[in-house]
């Protein structure tokens, strides 16, 4: 059976779901998204993810239709629909349909898209022995702009900084931030260890606020470790001991080369893997 797509209350077959043109989501890219994860039939953190959906719905004067507790509700059913215990959801709040015009007051109701479907992972090699990345010449968006931590429909510096990567043979790239300090990379949170002390870039450099970053941070102070979220610059990340990479899809995956200098040893640190199987065992919870 084709996948069951929601919108709006219904649910339609993959070949069936389909929004307007006039959809300032595709015009204009306004609106807002979450990348959520299902494991054993439980979505992890699902009130974090809700949380920052609606957060940034609320920063750019979206009116989310539906109450957090329905949509929760039609994330289940989307996800139960499809057959899906261990699966990734997207789930997409658009201006809805206005006109040529930038102006949202004339779209008078956002629409809402859950898609589940199974999940697409990294090549599992690059779990085991880890990834190479490169920084990309795009600069994260500035937060006197459109803050990175609303996670909006616009993610075109991250596909200028994805491309960079690809082309350079990697599959993700680093992104800078105005001042040249470390931000993010295209879809993930960085981590550096030194000494056998977490570092992270603040939420103030200018980036998304990860809920797979939060988890590790958790996971990091109940193992007594030292995390500091701080300033970080690309020196910082060359003369680290062990680097990792953070997010929904990604889940916890090692980096073991940054710009064509080996991390560490250029293998997968001890604390990294020592993370990754926290991790592991905190979703399987
Ligand atoms: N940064 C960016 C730019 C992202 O798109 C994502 C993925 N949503 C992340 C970081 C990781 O965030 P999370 O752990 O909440 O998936």
């Amino acid at each position: 059976m084709s996948l069951q797509i929601y919108i709006d209350g219904q649910w339609y077959s993959k070949e069936n779901a389909k929004i307007s043109v006039f959809d300032h989501g595709l015009l204009y890219g306004d609106g807002v998204f979450e990348g959520l994860r299902s494991y054993g039939g439980k979505v992890f953190r699902m009130k974090e993810h809700l949380d920052r959906l609606y957060d940034s719905a609320r920063s750019i004067f979206l009116t989310v239709p539906i109450s957090p507790e329905v949509m929760e509700a039609a994330v289940y059913e989307t996800l139960r629909l499809n057959n899906l215990t261990d699966g990734y959801v997207r789930l997409i709040v658009t201006r809805g349909v206005g006109d040529l015009g930038l102006n949202p007051n004339l779209c008078p109701k956002a629409s809402v898209i859950i898609i589940a479907d199974k999940i697409s992972l990294y090549p599992a090699k690059l779990y085991d022995e880890g990834m190479e990345i490169v920084t990309s010449s795009t600069v994260r968006n500035h937060p006197a702009a459109v803050n990175p931590r609303i996670k909006s429909l616009n993610y075109l510096g991250s596909i200028l900084a994805k491309i960079e990567g690809l082309k350079a043979g990697c599959n993700e790239a680093l992104m800078l931030n105005l001042n040249g300090e470390v931000a993010e990379c295209t879809a993930d949170n960085i981590f550096l260890i030194k000494n056998g002390r977490l570092a992270t870039p603040h939420v103030n450099a200018g980036i998304l606020d990860g809920i797979t970053r939060r988890a590790v941070i958790g996971l990091a102070k109940e193992a007594g470790m030292d995390v500091a979220e701080t300033t970080l610059t690309r020196h910082d990340v060359y003369v680290a001991d062990e680097c990792f990479l953070t997010g929904t899809a990604a889940e916890v995956i090692p980096v073991i080369k940054v710009d064509s200098r080996p991390i560490g040893d250029g293998r997968v640190g001890p604390i990294t893997k020592q993370l990754i199987a926290a991790f592991k065992g905190l979703v399987a919870k």
